[in-house]
């Protein structure tokens, strides 16, 4: 007999709106800011991505664009929309989510 495991969700620490898959973790190695850990997340979802904005940050230059809960327009972290360092080339596309904004659904 096998038990039926559904998906592991994060949500929205705010509202619980589901906001990403525990699978499409990239990076448990992240920091947002100095101190703050971060997620990267290959996929995300119910999250709605502001203007874009340029930061040039140690790794180099990164356009990125804040992205906030769909359902109570919390900012819950950036997405990268363009990478010029080619080292750092794998996160564009990707979404960073802070740890302390996001809590576990579903585990
Ligand atoms: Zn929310």
């Amino acid at each position: 007999m096998a038990d039926v495991i559904g998906p592991r969700l994060y949500a929205c620490y705010n509202c619980r709106n589901h906001v990403a898959l525990h699978d499409d973790i990239v990076s448990k190695r992240f920091m947002a800011g100095h101190r703050q850990r971060a997620f990267l997340f290959s996929h995300v979802m119910n999250l709605v991505a502001g203007p874009k904005k340029d930061r040039q940050l140690i790794t180099g230059w990164y356009t990125i664009a804040d992205v906030e809960c769909s359902d109570c327009g919390e900012v819950l972290g950036w997405r990268y929309e363009k990478v010029n360092e080619e080292s750092q080339k794998y996160k564009e596309s990707k979404t960073v989510l802070e740890k302390f904004k996001i809590v576990k659904d579903n585990w």
